[in-house]
């Protein structure tokens, strides 16, 4: 019920990884290059290997999470034949390309390939709330569900190894969209002494309005059609020279809200003053001829 795993690499996330495993009761070799960042997980019960062989030999899964996919084949390519008919996880951080040819590698080496996405931090990990991206060989995610499912919900997107570093990056992306917003309008509050904490009571649920007009705006992306009777980039446009003039007012910096500005104000150029604010999706898909 509990097969034997091994995680390479105990960073911060492979760590929490190792130890889930752990709790989950699997016996769990690991590995680290700097040997001391094994010994809590040694106390904890986990099989501390010598080499990287030995930690790829102890189990039929293997996970991997480091640094990078660069990191990922240092490690691997002294591997040699251990690595056939094994399946490799690898939870690293990276790109759809860098997936796709990592797992065309490890395939060569007679080994399967699943990339995983970790939409958490390492203290949410082997709780529901985290949510993990797998996408490339399904057969490895049916063999490991019973197991992958002790990290925290696990999402499979499909049989192409790039699916999940690109929901990983894209789902990102919108975090980080969200952060930034939120970051420049809380200094925005801060430049007239207003408590930060205060303004998140109506910012959080302003924040959760706009969230639900997404799924309207990714219909216009998906049929094509960005015509709008809510606002227009030419009405946006106007609206945005308050904001880059509020911040000289206020004494900040617009590096934020420039971008943003310069993307409406291309599209206006282009002839779709009169579309809505889902045509940006088009414009960044086609980026302007430098
Ligand atoms: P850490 O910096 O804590 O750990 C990095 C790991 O990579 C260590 O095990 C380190 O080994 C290893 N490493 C780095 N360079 C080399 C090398 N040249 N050879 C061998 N091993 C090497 O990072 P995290 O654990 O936080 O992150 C690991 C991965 O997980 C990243 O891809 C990250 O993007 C991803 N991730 C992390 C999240 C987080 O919140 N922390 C969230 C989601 C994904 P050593 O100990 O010897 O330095």
């Amino acid at each position: 019920i509990h097969p034997p795993v091994s995680v390479i690499g105990l960073g911060m996330m492979g760590s929490a990884l190792a130890q889930t495993f752990l709790k989950e009761g699997h016996q769990t070799t690991v590995w680290n290059r700097t040997a001391g960042k094994a010994d809590a997980l040694r106390k904890q019960g986990a099989k501390v290997a010598s080499t990287v062989n030995e930690a790829i030999a102890a189990s039929p899964m293997v996970a991997i999470c480091v640094l990078d996919y660069g990191t990922v084949h240092e490690i691997l390519e002294e591997s040699g034949e251990i690595l056939a008919g094994r399946a490799i996880v690898n939870l690293t951080n990276g790109t759809p390309a860098q997936a796709r040819r990592t797992a065309a590698w490890v395939a060569g080496r007679g080994a399967e390939y699943l990339d995983g996405g970790i939409m958490a931090v390492p203290q949410m990990i082997g709780t529901t709330g985290a949510l993990v991206l797998y996408s490339g060989s399904e057969k490895v995610f049916q063999t490991c569900q019973p197991t992958l499912k002790g990290l925290g919900t696990a999402n499979f997107l499909g049989e192409d190894p790039g699916l999940a570093p690109l929901y990983d990056l894209a789902l990102l992306s919108a975090m980080y969209g969200m952060f930034g917003g939120f970051f420049h309008a809380t200094a925005m509050i801060r430049s007239e002494q207003i408590k930060a904490g205060a303004f998140t009571e109506l910012a959080v649920p302003w924040l959760q309005t706009m969230a639900a007009s997404l799924p309207r705006m990714a219909q216009a992306v998906d049929v094509g059609d960005h015509r709008t009777n809510v606002s227009s980039l030419s009405i946006n446009q106007t609206g945005f020279v308050h904001f880059i003039e509020a911040c000289r007012e206020l004494g900040i910096s617009a590096e934020l809200m420039t971008p943003i500005q310069e993307l409406i104000s291309r599209g206006v150029a282009e002839g779709y003053g009169t579309d809505g604010l889902s045509r940006l999706v088009e414009l960044i898909r086609n980026p302007a001829s430098v």
